[in-house]
């Protein structure tokens, strides 16, 4: 059984590996993140974002999660 707290969507923050700059707000499905990486061993973070300040698509990470 699965553990109801929040809800399986997450919304994280997205920020520039390269710079640390702050420049995505998504959200996510827990549930569908897990089944991805047990399907095919992928995730979909880190993910390759533009970032205005690198002026270029950098690899953007999870921030923090957000409430
Ligand atoms: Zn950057």
């Amino acid at each position: 059984m699965a553990k109801a707290k929040k809800g399986p969507r997450q919304i994280v923050g997205l920020k520039c590996k390269a710079c640390g700059n702050f420049g995505y707000l998504t959200e996510f499905n827990k549930n569908n993140e897990q089944l991805k990486k047990q399907t095919t061993g992928e995730t979909t973070f880190p993910l390759k974002k533009y970032c205005a300040v690198c002026r270029k698509h950098t690899v953007h990470v999870q921030a923090k999660k957000l409430k």
